[in-house]
């Protein structure tokens, strides 16, 4: 199996109540391969009113859905863990076809990604209001969970498996119906989600998945229809900003997960060692194209030169190539513009001051790779310390004390993954105090896991996916006020 024929033809067009079909205008969206730029396929480009079908067949499977035992809601979820476990390997080729993460890399998503179908059909059953007696006795206080209702859902290329799951698994979960709109970069992986759980006994309706590169209008749409109660979002922060500002006029429910700028700080005290394996993930995991990537290196001074050169080693013996080749360790980047911004970065470091370690330069085409890059004395003004690198660059900064390092990294406009690497355990816990972080990660690279609550704070948005907060997300509460009897 190359990944490609987990899809039938049908399945390369829209799912919409229960049944494939081709985009009403017959238009159809390349699917590229990064690591050549070669066309891998086509799926339907769904118009507006392609759109506005699938919220008709949301909202008139919605109701069922509720009513639907939540043992059962559970079961198909199960289900759906199970038939995406025994294809791992096929999903895991396809993501890394469209997407350019290596094979081993994209199995690993497929593990954490279908964890969220398991997790929710366990929490499915679990769901509860509560029963308690007026603080003056007059009365009894009755609490009634009930699903939000239709969401939209908008996820980003960097994760096509489980920034999708992680949505869909709690709501269907919660008994909502949903519109799914992934990136028009990567819809292949979403397509055989949504096959995936067709054959899992998901009914008709409940989930339907449009691709279309009419973004912005798609959104516009939806979010201006006042039956559509709640959209979900992963992607960029400014992309954010305008799905908050279209659901005002409906006050839809919302949950943000937005870009991050992630420090990764290393104390004297640190076991250097651990700190550079720890890096080499919190970094490299999907070749730095990721929310939670270490995006800033805060060194204390008197270990920099030692972590610097260990790190650089580690990353300049890295293999870059095609993801679905042996041997490789870093892909191709998603396109050829976010090589250019990640040039542009390391350019402009350099030109302040920054030494490279390893790396620093975009090898020859054909395909949007970058090669494994550590820069040393990186000023912490540098643009690279204040946006997204969402590439394989580790800019290094020094700090000299505690408070010090603690103002460097709460200072930017994000909140969503920090890293810290001490062996005192007082410091850790003032640390996680301090850093204005949704997630902290404390001698780990690797902090994602589905039972935990992930999300961020400031512009890395609010919400939190995963563990037993995820299905509030998808939950209103009703309150019943009854008479003592
Ligand atoms: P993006 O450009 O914001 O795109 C994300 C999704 O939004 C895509 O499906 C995109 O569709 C869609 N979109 C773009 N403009 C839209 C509009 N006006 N209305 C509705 N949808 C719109 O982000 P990206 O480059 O794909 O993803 C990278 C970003 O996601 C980074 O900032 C990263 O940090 C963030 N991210 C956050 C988390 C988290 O959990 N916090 C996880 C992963 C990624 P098209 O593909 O058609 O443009």
């Amino acid at each position: 199996m190359n990944g490609l024929d987990l899809l039938g033809p049908e399945q390369r067009g829209l799912f919409i109540g229960g049944s494939w079909r081709e985009a009403e205008a017959g238009k159809r969206l390349d699917v590229v391969d990064p690591a050549d730029g070669s066309v891998l396929t086509d799926v339907a480009d769904g118009s507006v009113a392609d759109a506005v079908e699938a919220l008709d067949a949301a909202v008139a499977a919605q109701a069922s859905w509720a009513t639907t035992p939540p043992r059962e809601r559970g079961e198909i979820l199960r289900r759906a863990f199970e038939l995406v476990t025994e294809r791992a390997d096929a999903f895991a080729h396809l993501m890394s076809l469209e997407m350019g993460k290596t094979v081993a890399e994209a199995r690993g998503e497929v593990t954490y990604g279908a964890e969220f179908f398991r997790w929710y059909a366990e929490e499915a059953v679990r769901i509860h209001g509560r029963w308690m007696q007026a603080p003056g006795g007059g009365s009894r206080l009755l609490t009634i969970k009930k699903p939000v209702g239709p969401c939209l859902f908008i996820t980003p290329w960097n994760f096509p498996l489980a920034m999708g799951t992680r949505k869909i698994g709690p709501a269907i979960a919660a008994g909502c119906t949903m519109v799914v709109k992934p990136a028009s970069q990567t819809p292949l992986t979403m397509l055989a989600l949504a096959a995936v759980l067709e054959e899992a006994g998901l009914p008709g309706g409940v989930l339907n998945v449009v691709t279309t590169s009419h973004t912005g209008e798609f959104s516009e749409t939806l979010q201006a229809d006042d039956r559509l109660r709640k959209v979900s979002f992963t992607g960029s922060t400014g992309v954010g900003k305008v799905l908050v500002r279209q659901s005002a006029d409906q006050l839809q429910r919302l949950s943000m997960e937005l870009g991050g700028n992630a420090p990764f700080l290393v104390f004297e005290d640190a076991d250097v060692d651990a700190a550079v394996d720890g890096a080499m993930i919190a970094k490299m995991r999907n070749m730095g194209e990721a929310c939670t990537a270490a995006n800033r290196f805060l060194v204390h001074s008197s270990v920099a030169q030692e972590f610097a050169d260990k790190l650089g080693k580690r990353m300049g013996g890295l293999t870059v190539g095609r993801g679905q080749d042996d041997g490789v360790d870093v892909g191709p980047l998603i396109d050829e513009r976010a090589v250019e911004t990640v040039s542009q970065l390391v350019t402009d470091a350099v030109h302040d001051g920054a030494r490279v370690v390893c790396g620093g330069q975009a090898p020859d085409g054909p395909g949007y790779f970058y090669a494994p890059t550590v820069l040393l004395d990186v000023p912490v003004d540098a643009e690279i310390n204040v946006q997204e690198i969402f590439g394989p660059v580790a800019p290094i900064s020094t700090f000299e004390d505690e408070a010090d390092a603690i103002r460097m990294a709460n200072d930017t406009e994000y909140g969503l993954a920090s890293y810290v690497y001490t062996r005192d355990l007082s410091r850790t816990i003032r640390l996680a105090e301090a850093l204005e972080f949704g997630m902290v990660g404390v001698n780990t690279g690797l902090i994602s896991n589905p039972a935990a609550p992930f999300g961020g704070v400031k512009s890395s948005g609010f919400g939190r996916e995963g563990g037993f907060e995820g299905i509030e997300e998808y939950l209103e509460t009703t309150y019943v006020a009854l008479p003592a009897g």
